[in-house]
């Protein structure tokens, strides 16, 4: 799961019911040892967290497609070939951004990483400054400006508003959640990752954001009106690869690839940092397991009526960085896409709702209730105010129409991209449970008739 800057870190209460469990029909079993390999292999000390781009989430990659090919599931993109290589160019930082301001006398200066969090700052930006109080000033009074945003506390509705309404810069006081992860954000690149292949997305011009550490927000009080003068100067780009990994089962029913559906996890991670190893145990080699789980099974089984796609996306944590390729590549029409259900994240209980999975953008369309009907035990997403639905490689599917949601347990447990996200962490026994009760479900999907929807007024 990428991690937001921009998610309030108060989670509030939902409802979450879970269905009776439908009568299970005999069907196959989940291998327990199976998964439990698959999760020492990817999550262990030799794979070094498979970050994004590096030799360690290659090995990874060519372990999946192994693993498919063993499953008898055959290559997606041409005879023999589970791989597609993703290019991929990264800004980088000369040196760390600075924020200089001078009011009057007063001259403060700021450094990125030490003092402040600029997230993907304009490479130069000098404009004068204003200090509010108050998110909804007259629009006039913080158009072009650095605006000083002295709330209480992290309001993200409020920094949206003032960038909407002109601001050259909000500076903002930290959430816990931002506070919790500084040094992550702060070793981000300074600007988005082009992917080769990929147009890229014409964003909006808007303005940049700056979290300033509560020492920052203390000196920045001291000041009304001035000039401020953020420098991010760029280095080399860096030069990467990723690979996605993609295997087949072809339906067959005569019309099965026209309806066909794709279940898919990241692989990657976030590597090794300052020497220690992110294993990324949970998010999500907990994901890839459970598909890697899906085609051992359904490729042993009898042949099912639709088409079933096994997709394995590299560079998810950099901002769903394989899955933009492969969407731009895919293997097989997009429109004979029946559904799209990613896992993310099925390795931590959730005390919000125990022994269960949910599934973001439930109450976008019919998947969820019909999965659930038929034993998943799958409910509501229980963190509505995190926007999950639009936070994993789902996402960019479900704006071309597909339906296309995450299957995950705990969205943000402790663990959540910490050094103890491993295996000693992960619940096997939960994991095993949950990827059995979809077996059926995902079973009874690929030999029924049934046509996932969006409900009106709910496609993205
Ligand atoms: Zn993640």
């Amino acid at each position: 799961m990428k991690l937001s800057v921009l998610s309030a870190a108060a989670f509030t209460a939902a409802v979450f019911a879970i269905a009776p469990t439908a009568p299970s029909a005999a069907r196959p079993v989940v291998c327990a040892e199976c998964v439990k390999a698959n999760m020492e292999l990817l999550a262990g000390d030799a794979l070094r967290g498979r970050g994004c781009g590096t030799e360690d989430e290659h090995a990874a990659a060519r372990y999946i497609a192994d693993a498919l090919k063993a499953s008898k599931i055959g290559a997606a993109f041409r005879p023999d070939v589970y791989l597609q290589p993703v290019e991929l160019l990264t800004p980088t930082a000369a040196r760390p951004a600075t924020l200089e301001i001078a009011s009057g006398a007063t001259s403060l200066s700021f450094i990125q990483g030490r003092d402040i969090l600029a997230m993907e700052p304009p490479e130069s930006l000098a404009a004068p400054i204003v200090r509010v109080a108050d998110a909804h000033p007259a629009p006039e009074a913080v158009k072009g400006k650095v605006v000083i945003y002295d709330s209480a506390v992290f309001d993200q509705p409020g920094i949206q508003a003032l960038l909407r309404a002109g601001a050259a810069a909000v500076i903002s006081p930290v959430s816990d959640q931002i506070t919790q992860h500084w040094s992550e954000l702060a070793a981000r690149p300074p600007g988005q990752t082009e992917v080769s292949g990929v147009p890229s997305a014409s964003r909006p011009a808007r303005g940049a954001i700056i979290f300033a550490k509560p020492e920052t927000m203390a000196a920045l009080r001291a000041v009304s009106e001035g000039e401020a003068r953020l420098a991010a100067p760029r280095g080399e780009p860096r030069r990467r690869t990723t690979y996605n990994v993609m295997g087949v089962l072809h339906g067959k029913a005569a019309d099965a690839d026209r309806h066909a559906l794709l279940l898919t996890a990241h692989y990657d991670h976030l590597g090794v940092r300052s020497g220690v190893i992110f294993h990324g145990a949970n998010d999500d080699a907990s994901g890839t397991a459970a598909v890697l789980e899906f085609a051992r099974i359904l490729g042993s089984g009898a042949r099912h009526r639709r088409t079933v796609y096994f997709g394995l996306f590299g560079c998810e944590e950099e901002g769903e960085l394989g899955a933009q390729y492969v969407q731009a590549h895919l293997p097989m029409a997009i429109g004979d896409l029946m559904a799209n259900l990613e896992f993310e994240m099925i390795g931590v209980d959730d005390a919000k709702h125990p022994g269960a999975l949910m599934l973001t953008g439930w109450e976008r369309t019919t998947l969820g209730p019909a999965l659930q009907a038929h034993g998943a035990r799958v409910g509501p997403d229980a963190y509505p105010e995190q926007h999950f639905f639009q936070r994993s490689d789902n996402y960019q599917l479900a704006l071309r129409g597909v339906i296309a949601q995450t299957v995950s347990a705990a969205p943000l447990p402790a663990t959540y991209h910490a050094p103890t996200d491993d295996l000693a962490h992960v619940d096997l026994a939960f994991m095993d449970a949950v990827i059995s009760s979809m077996v059926g479900p995902v079973t009874w999907l690929l030999d029924s008739d049934f046509q996932p929807e969006w409900l009106p007024g709910q496609k993205p």
